[in-house]
């Protein structure tokens, strides 16, 4: 009764009365602020008042004990860690702890600049050396390669010599050197950046030879810094060479943003949906936190966690991911969803039990 009731105040839009009022008391410090953006900007903010104040009155009743039990167990195919050259939150050693630490059953590290396949075994020493002093569990822990330049692109060699690594799982498409980061968020020189697909919008021979890669290791294909429009025909190119697992990272966000029409068709193909918890404000979510809650309403049987998290303005992983599970819960998304995108999917999409 009162679930349901939380969630007629998730889906009910704010009537627009109250909208016309608020826009006309409430002044903004921006300049130059389109009105109908002010009103855009006013509107999410009272879907969210009018959702908190339906939480207060009806009250979570979630407490530590239900957030550590769907923490234990749960798997997150997408964390940054520090190796990089710019600053993370976290060295990647003490993420491996902090997982074990909360009974996480695996992690999957991801950099950006070389690859995290590469030191898959110093993480795993360290989570296995915590996990004996302290009597638990140690958590799994995976890595990758992620195609940016500083491993030559799309350079099927450097994905085949991280074969040999223990903990390899994942080829990610290029992040920060995609052409369409590039020239539309970082708005560098036009055509510069790592394309995949030709001018005729066929994947590109190198990128074939990696595909095969993938598919003769059983290796996860993630998507890139790339919209649905290159991302829809690597993937179905990626199904066609044999891929078994592929996955979709963070598409609610701007650079990676695809529609929810566009991931369902996705997941036709085959390919799993990152939820993403990445900043644990609003505001990395175009279309407000809501779209979240609407797509796991949705698609909770695609999905998988990729938290994303590791970014320096953003709380620690497991701060995090506690976070994450508190407002999914709050918002109405059932224990069963999470725990759907937090264990049962990421362990059949990484092959681990
Ligand atoms: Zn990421």
């Amino acid at each position: 009764m009162m679930k349901q009731a939380l969630e007629e105040l998730v889906k009910t839009d704010v009537p627009s009365e109250r909208l016309d009022q608020l826009t006309e008391l409430v002044e903004i410090d921006l300049t130059n602020l389109d009105p109908g953006v002010k009103r855009h900007l006013l509107k999410q903010q009272l879907e969210m008042f009018q959702v908190e104040e339906g939480l207060y009155a009806i009250g979570t009743g979630i407490s530590d004990e239900v957030v550590d039990e769907l923490m234990e167990g749960s798997i997150d195919t997408h964390v940054h860690g520090g190796s990089e050259p710019f600053e993370r939150r976290e060295l990647e050693d003490d993420i491996a702890i902090d997982c074990t630490r909360a009974k996480m059953k695996a992690v999957v590290i991801k950099n950006w600049y070389h690859p995290s396949a590469s030191k898959i075994a110093l993480l795993q020493k360290a989570a296995d050396n915590w996990a004996e002093a302290n009597q638990l569990n140690p958590v799994q822990v995976f890595g990758g390669i992620t195609l940016n330049n500083s491993v030559g692109g799309l350079n099927p060699e450097a994905v085949i010599r991280c074969l040999g690594f223990p903990g390899f799982k994942y080829v990610w498409m290029p992040t920060t050197d995609s052409h369409y980061h590039q020239s539309n968020i970082l708005n560098r020189k036009k055509h510069t950046g790592i394309k995949y697909l030709s001018e005729k919008g066929q994947v590109v021979h190198q990128m074939k030879e990696i595909l095969h890669v993938i598919a003769d290791n059983n290796l996860v294909l993630a998507s890139g810094f790339y919209p649905y429009r290159e991302t829809a025909p690597l993937m179905e190119e990626a199904k066609r060479t044999g891929v078994k697992r592929m996955e979709l990272i963070h598409p609610t966000l701007m650079h990676t943003k695809h529609t929810l029409a566009e991931m369902k068709e996705l997941t036709q193909e085959g390919v799993k949906i990152g939820l993403t918890g990445i900043a644990s404000v609003n505001a990395r979510f175009i279309e407000g936190i809501r779209s979240v809650f609407k797509i796991i309403r949705e698609l909770s049987d695609y999905m998988v966690l990729g938290s994303s998290s590791g970014q320096i303005q953003n709380p620690t992983h497991i701060e995090g991911m506690k976070w994450m599970i508190r407002v999914l819960l709050s918002y109405g998304i059932t224990k069963e969803e999470v725990t759907k995108i937090f264990k049962t999917n990421p362990a059949a999409h990484l092959g681990i039990n």
